[in-house]
């Protein structure tokens, strides 16, 4: 067998740097180095421009305000920010409400803050999903009340791709008073999200799952919350209006804003051509090997990303021996372990069915040729590894 290159296919886990970015970023680690609350001198001075200009970069990504971006490392951070600080305010002045209502399929960074303020008392309740991953709406209703605070639910799954229906949940949640969060950084460039017309009190995003640098993300929040309704996680020299004390990573922060500016420009028409190719994937897949099931199809999905099951091998095991696609057995957190993805169990797929599922997400240096050489491969895995159990001794 010749031997072949990698074909990356784990985009919702994270995404190259584009060069353009990086690029307009190196001159602020060397050159343009200065503290951007230097505002005695000319060098911060221009550190804040370039700040100030990267804010409105993420800002035009959403129609939103520049005042409304709130920098942080990334989406963990921002997920941190909008639960315990709108959870720490309401503590600070006494709010009666108590509630908090999330998904059991949001990411690990919504999911582990929420948990801990579980145990510092508040009602965190889990809204039921179809199986489609969908939010059940009508018990969610029944949940958002006006004793509720905050209601966090995702734009979008990283593992299965399903989009929640955020006009309806928000203008549920609104209808009652409470804060809406929403942890978009899946559907950021894939999906068209403006924040003149979300109803969405919060929103986080991350710069390296937009071909951005890790470790930098915003926290969109408006006005009302960042007026004494968000407390920060942070306190200390009061950098980004006193909601994340501390020197900001400009060089990251330029990156990400760039990044933001061309997912504006070119997201949506990429996303629709790696549209073309996941939906092709599927059909030559599903040809290649017709037991083969995708989770999440019956409902609006991430236009990039495929949740495969294939009956009767263990995902783990076939991805062992496919050492050339770069595939994943869900969100890159959590593997490791090798407990099937919660999110899998939570759409009500069996242990055995849910081990049996990974997860392909393109980007934008998938070809066509990628793709079609990701079914050959894992047909051929397939039948390796199913004729080396069938034969196997044991
Ligand atoms: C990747 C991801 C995160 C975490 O983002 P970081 O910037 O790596 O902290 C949070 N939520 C979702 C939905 C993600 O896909």
């Amino acid at each position: 067998m010749t031997r072949r290159e990698f074909i990356y296919l784990d985009y919702n886990a994270t995404t190259p740097c584009d060069p353009r970015v990086l690029e307009v970023m190196l001159p602020h680690f060397t050159e343009h180095f200065a503290n951007p609350s230097s505002s005695t001198h000319p060098a911060g001075r221009r550190a804040a421009d370039a700040l100030e200009e990267a804010r409105e970069q993420v800002a035009g990504l959403f129609g939103a305000s520049a005042r409304d971006v709130i920098f942080t490392s990334g989406a963990t951070e921002s997920n941190n920010l909008a639960l315990y600080g709108v959870a720490r305010a309401a503590l600070r002045e006494g709010d009666r409400r108590q509630r908090i209502v999330t998904l059991p399929t949001e990411h690990k960074a919504v999911l582990e803050p929420v948990a801990d303020l579980a145990v510092l008392g508040f009602d965190v309740q889990y809204a039921p999903v179809h199986r489609d991953g969908q939010v059940d709406l009508a018990a969610l209703v029944e949940l958002v009340d006006t004793n509720t605070l905050l209601v966090s639910i995702q734009a979008a799954n990283s593992e299965v791709g399903t989009l929640q229906p955020l006009a309806e949940i928000g203008a549920l949640t609104r209808a009652v008073g409470a804060y809406f969060h929403t942890d978009a950084t899946q559907a950021v460039g894939r999906v068209a999200l403006d924040w003149r017309s979300l109803p969405a009190d919060l929103l986080s995003l991350s710069s390296h799952k937009i071909y951005g640098p890790k470790g930098a993300g915003a926290l969109l929040a408006r006005r009302a919350l960042r007026q004494g309704k968000l407390d920060p996680l942070t306190r200390g020299g009061g950098q980004e209006g006193k909601l994340r004390a501390g020197t900001q990573n400009v060089p990251a922060l330029v990156g990400f804003g760039l990044a933001c500016e061309l997912m504006a420009g070119e997201g949506l028409a990429e996303a629709e051509r790696q549209r073309g190719l996941r939906d092709e994937f599927e059909r030559r897949l599903s040809e290649a090997l017709p037991q083969v099931s995708f989770n999440g199809r019956g409902a609006e999905r991430l236009p990039n990303t495929s949740s495969v099951t294939v009956p009767g091998v263990e995902a783990d095991a076939l991805l062992m021996h496919l050492p050339n696609l770069g595939l994943s057995l869900g969100s890159a957190c959590n593997s490791g372990a090798l407990e099937p993805s919660y999110v899998l169990t939570e759409l009500g797929l069996s242990g055995e069915i849910a081990s049996s599922t990974f997860r392909m997400s393109l980007g934008k240096n998938t070809s066509r040729e990628d793709v079609q050489r990701a079914v050959t491969d894992i047909a051929q895995g397939f039948e390796t590894l199913h004729l080396a159990e069938a034969g196997s001794p044991l």
